[in-house]
């Protein structure tokens, strides 16, 4: 019984967790730059834009458009952030492409190094 006690708080602390993770991290708003780029169509927010901060990270939007942002923030950002900053995940595949090329290189220099001993 004892046991199963355990068990059954350590899956409501799991769900906890999964749930406390789940849910985006709001905060805002505050005043926008107007040159800043809505998050919903990626339009500069203009004199009466605003700004949250999801997870820790800002993204602003116009005002009208809050409500739309409101309803799905995370997506809103996730998508935001796949349209905004594709060169930075670029310059991390090209990071990953070279770190790559140079492993290629060490393992083939010390096949050759290992084959020389060989022979
Ligand atoms: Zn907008």
């Amino acid at each position: 019984m004892k046991h199963r006690a355990v068990s059954l708080f350590l899956l409501a602390a799991l769900f906890c967790l999964a749930v406390w993770s789940a849910a985006p991290e709001l905060s805002g708003p505050t005043p926008a730059r107007p040159d800043e780029v809505c998050v919903v169509c990626y339009g500069a927010v203009g004199s009466n834009g605003i700004a949250y901060l999801v997870n820790g990270v800002r993204y602003a939007v116009s005002k009208e458009e809050a409500p739309i942002f409101l309803t799905d923030p995370e997506g809103y950002a996730k998508r935001f952030d796949e349209h905004q900053r594709p060169k930075r995940s670029s310059v991390v595949m090209g990071g990953g492409v070279a770190t790559l090329t140079v492993l290629l290189i060490i393992v083939a220099a010390r096949r050759r190094r290992m084959r020389r001993q060989a022979g």
